[in-house]
């Protein structure tokens, strides 16, 4: 973080639709702010995506795309540009124009009222049908279960130079960059605003995606399954031992007990559900275990398009 301008971070993946529109209403939204610069993140598009970018780039100097190996995901992505962001402050946002660039002055305003992250909040959202219900359901869900205080973001939104140093000090590689963003403390402040329709092709998260990230958010960021299982456990056996003493007591008195196949059959299956599920959970934390300790890098970066530093190759 070299200058005191302010970096614009935005990931995108086949946006060939929209790049274009993206660059222009940042420049115009940046018209004020001579100190600026645009780092887009190219997510391994097999579209038109990178041709566009390199084109833009050749021609403003405050452009730098950078290019990743390979499809990363958005939250990798986004992290790359925040990482390869060169200026104080760090504005961070999805490129399909979900977060309208428009509200950046805004953002900078409350920065400029002492808040070190502003994050961007959305009153409203467009996505409609399974989409809307899921992310709905998910963010209730994400606020009950999570460990640390929660609000429904995304990824728009306004870090300091302060907040974006510790954000790239995070290394953890299941990344939810709303929680991390919440984790990290500070002066947080937010900026209320209607979410715009995507404004050209489909989203390029799919469902499966949407949910990976969600299992993300919840296991990065809460023991609460943990416990969960725990807890359901004991209240299961405290269960059958009372039963058991009861089945007992009846038969040693001789009140003849039902031959219940039912009940085993229940018993059996039920105790086996449970188990799965707490399985399944720990799975969840032990793969994460499993992927921290490889310690892979987050992304890979195989150029760096840019007139400052042409077209150099990175790792
Ligand atoms: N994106 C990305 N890599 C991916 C998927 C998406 O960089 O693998 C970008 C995408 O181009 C967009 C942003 O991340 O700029 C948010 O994606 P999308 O709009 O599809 O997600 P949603 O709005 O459904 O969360
Ligand atoms: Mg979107």
């Amino acid at each position: 973080m070299a200058g005191n301008g302010i970096s614009i971070v935005a990931p995108l993946y086949n946006e060939e639709n929209l790049v274009e529109t993206l660059y222009l209403r940042l420049k115009n939204a940046l018209h004020h702010y001579p100190d600026h610069e645009i780092v887009l993140v190219n997510d391994g598009s097999s579209d038109k995506t990178l041709e566009i970018l390199t084109r833009l780039a050749q021609q403003d100097p405050r452009l730098v795309v950078l290019e990743l190996s390979r499809n990363f995901g958005h939250q990798a992505a986004l992290f790359a540009g925040i990482c390869a962001a060169s200026q104080e402050t760090v504005i961070t946002m999805d490129g399909d124009l979900q977060d309208p660039p428009e509200l950046i002055p805004a953002l900078l305003a409350e920065q400029a009222k002492g808040a070190e992250v502003v994050i961007a909040m959305r009153r409203s959202r467009q996505e409609r049908g399974l989409r809307r219900v899921l992310f709905e359901l998910f963010h209730a869900f994400f606020r009950w279960m999570s460990d640390t205080p929660i609000n429904s973001s995304g990824t728009f939104g306004l870090l300091g130079g302060r907040a974006a140093r510790q954000i790239i000090r995070l290394q953890e590689h299941s990344r939810y960059f709303p929680g991390l963003r919440n984790w990290i403390g500070f002066r947080q402040s937010i900026l209320w605003y209607d979410r715009d329709e995507r404004v050209a092709g489909k989203p390029k998260q799919s469902i499966t995606r949407l949910l990976k990230m969600g299992f993300d958010a919840v296991f990065s960021f809460s023991y609460k399954p943990l416990r969960v299982s725990w807890l359901v456990g004991m209240v299961i056996s405290g269960f059958s031992f009372v039963y058991g003493i009861t089945l007992l007591v009846l038969r040693i008195n001789n009140i003849n007990v039902i031959s219940g196949f039912t009940t085993v059959a229940t018993a059996v299956f039920f105790l086996g559900g449970i188990q799965l599920i707490s399985l399944g959970m720990m799975g969840e934390y032990i793969l994460r275990i499993y992927d921290e300790s490889k310690n892979r890098p987050h992304f890979i970066i195989s150029r760096k398009i840019s007139q400052t530093g042409e077209e150099q190759n990175e790792s």
